[in-house]
């Protein structure tokens, strides 16, 4: 149910096309900062998109065009294949934006502010009461209504944030570091919160913390200097960036025996990491090697025939978000200073 009226002639949600938002080669510039650099990207209807960067990005510049706060330099930004510039009121009305520490009127009840907010978003009279009463729901804040949000705890009062995103029932929903100085039961709610939000509507988050990213979105966008330095499902980035494959072995056994099994296998096997031994004599091993082939098997018929070691346990263990992020933004720092020196600047930085 969208409580939009299609007050012009342009798409309503029904023949809204198949990706929610489009960017197109968008910049934004603030004085001699290219803040937003020429991206292009694509988010399909219902996904949850994680949009990664360092401090400066571009992130919350890039999540302000597209709600129409901030208007692009050039390209374009459309929302259910309406440019963002061409109607900003009429975007608005289509998202639920959340921004970074999404100020509130402190001094209001929870309720009474979502009344106030859902005569903002123009939700018809009549649909207001169900509007809100879903919202609260949904954020399981039914128990808060009636309390002051000044007096809320900051884990509510970002519940009180999304209640608001999503209280018009929007196409899309931004949240800019929406678990922002969260503890970690209060993340998980949230994270929850946003992971029920799949297939209904389409959502973009920026966060600095990356499992939870992870275990969220579908899509992931890394952005560094204002260009996307990475983009694809968690499986794509990692096939991207990451150009080793890593073991993880319980162990029991001198760890020069194991070094010698390894080199047996291939010289390149690497150890990486030994943990402590545990009471009973086991160690976690981290073993590393260049490049994708997989070696498991091997690994494991070597160290389960070899007299002197007993294995417990192996495993392959996929590098984290963060090395990917590390690995994305690392290669754009090498591409700027390979700009400069292209530009003959080189002389200028040093
Ligand atoms: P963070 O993770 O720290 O929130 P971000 O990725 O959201 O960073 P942005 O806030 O989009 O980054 O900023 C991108 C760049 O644009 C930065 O260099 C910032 O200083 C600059 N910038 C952002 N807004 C303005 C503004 N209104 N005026 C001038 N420069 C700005």
């Amino acid at each position: 149910m969208s409580y939009l009226r299609n007050t012009t002639n342009q798409p309503s949600q029904l023949d809204s096309p198949q990706h929610t938002i489009e960017v197109e080669q968008l910049h934004k510039r603030f004085g001699k900062i290219n803040a937003v650099d020429g991206i292009s990207f694509k988010v399909e209807k219902g996904q949850i998109v994680g949009f990664l960067g360092p401090n400066g990005a571009g992130k919350s510049t890039t999540m302000r065009i597209l709600t129409g706060y901030n208007r692009a330099s050039s390209g374009i930004a459309k929302i259910c294949g309406i440019p963002v510039a061409a109607d900003p009121h009429f975007i608005k009305r289509r998202i639920g934006y959340m921004p970074e520490n999404n100020p509130l009127p402190l001094e209001l009840r929870v309720r009474e502010y979502l009344k106030w907010r859902a005569k903002v978003k123009e939700i018809p009279f009549s649909q207001r009461r169900r509007a809100i009463e879903t919202a609260l729901e949904s954020c399981d804040l039914l128990r808060a209504q009636d309390r002051i949000i000044g007096k809320l705890s900051k884990g509510f009062r970002q519940r009180v944030g999304i209640a608001d995103a999503i209280l018009a029932n929007p196409d899309v929903i931004i949240m800019d570091e929406p678990t922002i100085g969260l503890d970690p039961h209060q993340v998980i709610l949230i994270r929850d919160l946003i992971a029920s939000l799949r297939g209904r509507m389409t959502v973009i988050i920026s966060s600095h913390i990356l499992p939870e990213i992870e275990m969220t979105c579908d899509q992931i966008i890394i952005i560094n200097h204002g260009k996307i330095v990475g983009q694809g499902s968690p499986a794509e980035l990692r096939d991207t960036f990451i150009d080793h494959t890593t073991y993880e072995v319980e162990i029991h056994g001198s760890i020069e025996k194991l070094k010698t099994a390894l080199s047996s296998i291939a010289p390149e096997l690497q150890i990486e990491k030994t943990s402590e031994r545990c009471p009973q004599g086991f160690a976690t091993v981290e073993i590393q090697i260049k490049g994708k082939r997989d070696y498991g098997e091997r690994l494991f018929q070597t160290l389960a025939n070899c007299p002197d070691l007993r294995p417990r346990s192996l495993r392959s263990k996929m590098a984290p978000l963060e090395d990917v992020f590390l690995a994305a933004t690392r290669r754009s720092w090498e591409e700027v200073d390979q700009e400069l020196v292209a530009n003959g600047e080189e002389q200028a930085v040093n």
